[in-house]
């Protein structure tokens, strides 16, 4: 036997089943697709797919050159015809305003997107971290706000009531100001740093001049005492970006919104301006960010495009589902109507022929292939879910008639084949 080949280290397998290592089945993220849909749907929004694969130079000017995402987590190759850096998205943005630039999409009209898919970041794989994960992403241009900001809000905190998982997330919120506002932050903040830095990490010296904010973002708690002591990005606003957070504010008030203001959350990627905000989650352990967004005015330009307002979000569906799976509500039903058994001479072609019947008249009908016992047919019907069995063995193709049994009440009846849907029908519903 040759040797097995096995999946790349934090890609995962999604099966009907769940696994020891990967808890999520197919039928739950199949339902949770169901309800991203009709949820954006709801909104208004449209869907975009763009490729996996882009010209690496778009994820470097879009998401910085000195994230922890380019800098060391990128899929990149290069293209052996043409010699051009290639990469696999690590994230849906990016892609989403080169196709909005690329096509005019913002020509005569604003536009609200959603999309979909998988992800590519080379992280340390571990519970709710991998290096393929999925991701649903929402993105609103050329709207200037704060009534979108708050719509986008709302929206994401709605489909957290959809999953059941509503009183499991905290909204939190801060503000990032403008391009002016935020150098002149960062010029104090990195005075700040230099003063502290005999207490910095390798980490955080290395960060102090290139992202001086991903700083206060540490997780390492000896640095903690002094991230909350450096200077805040609060006390350089203008009145505009204040009055844009406050209208915000009273906004999600207004709509019964809870948030709790957070004036060290940056976000990891570098586009971000005005808002941003992240939903968390202390179900998780320590991957406790189940979705995040914020504003990125300059980006659409920085790509090429007409300078254009944009917001966005994007949440992580493994670790969404995650918590679904524990905690919430997602109604998931894969079981057929009905299993069609069979046994005997030419009985399997007869069984296919009446599945066919019934599937047009809108049944899921499960049909059982290969030879077997009757009653060993029964225990998989019994094991399939479905509540109804129709049986056609030699006498029901002798008479042109079908078995129905009900699985629930062990009820049974043999009928005129022409009869066969509406008991089948009635015994569905009860
Ligand atoms: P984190 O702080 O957890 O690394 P992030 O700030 O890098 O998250 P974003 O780039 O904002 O994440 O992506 C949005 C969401 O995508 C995250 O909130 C998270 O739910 C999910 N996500 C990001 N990276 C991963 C990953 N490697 N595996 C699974 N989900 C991920
Ligand atoms: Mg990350």
């Amino acid at each position: 036997m040759s040797q097995k080949i096995q999946a790349v280290k934090g890609m995962n397998d999604l099966l009907p089943v769940a696994q020891k290592d990967f808890k999520l089945n197919s039928a739950l993220w199949q339902a949770f697709e169901d309800v991203v849909v009709a949820w954006t749907r709801s909104f208004g929004y449209h869907q975009i797919r763009t490729p996996i694969v882009e010209q690496t130079g778009l994820f470097v000017r879009s998401i910085g050159e000195e994230t922890d995402v380019i800098g060391k987590e990128m899929y990149t190759f290069s293209d052996s015809n043409d010699k051009l850096s290639l990469s696999l998205r690590p994230e849906g943005t990016a892609s989403c305003l080169r196709a909005v630039v690329e096509h005019n999409l913002l020509y005569n009209n604003p536009q609200k997107l959603w999309y979909m898919g998988p992800m590519f970041r080379r992280e340390r794989p571990q519970k709710g971290r991998y290096r393929q994960f999925h991701q649903v992403g929402v993105e609103a241009l050329g709207f200037d706000g704060p009534d979108v900001d708050a719509e986008l809000i709302a929206m994401s905190a709605n489909l957290w009531e959809r999953l059941g998982i509503r009183e499991h997330l905290t909204l939190e919120l801060n503000t990032l100001g403008n391009q002016q506002e935020r150098a002149a932050h960062r010029t104090a903040l990195i005075a700040y740093l230099q003063q502290h830095e005999a207490l910095l990490d390798e980490d955080s010296r290395r960060r102090m001049h290139t992202n001086p904010l991903r700083v206060l973002d540490t997780k390492n708690p000896d640095l903690q005492a002094m991230a909350n002591a450096a200077p805040r990005l609060t006390e350089y606003l203008g009145t505009e970006s204040l009055a844009h957070y406050d209208a915000l504010k009273n906004m999600l008030d207004g709509l019964g919104i809870r948030y709790v203001e957070n004036p060290r959350l940056v976000r990891g990627l570098d586009y971000y301006n005005l808002t941003v905000f992240e939903w968390t989650t202390d179900k998780l352990g320590a991957q406790a960010t189940v979705c995040g967004g914020g504003r990125y005015n300059g980006l659409i330009e920085e790509l090429g495009g007409k300078p254009a307002s944009a917001i966005g979000f994007a949440l992580g569906i493994e670790r969404l589902l995650l918590l679904v799976q524990e905690f919430g509500q997602l109604a998931i039903n894969n079981a057929p109507d009905v299993y069609f058994l069979h046994q005997g001479e030419g009985s399997s072609l007869v069984a296919m022929q009446h599945a066919a019947l019934l599937r047009a008249e809108g049944l899921n009908v499960y049909l059982h292939c290969g030879e077997q016992s009757l009653k060993a047919q029964l225990k998989k019907a019994d094991a399939s879910g479905a509540a109804i069995a129709v049986i056609v063995a030699q006498e029901e193709q002798l008479n042109n008639t079908l078995t129905i049994k009900n699985l629930r009440t062990h009820e049974q009846q043999t009928v005129a084949a022409s009869a066969a849907l509406q008991l089948i029908q009635q015994w569905k519903k009860a």
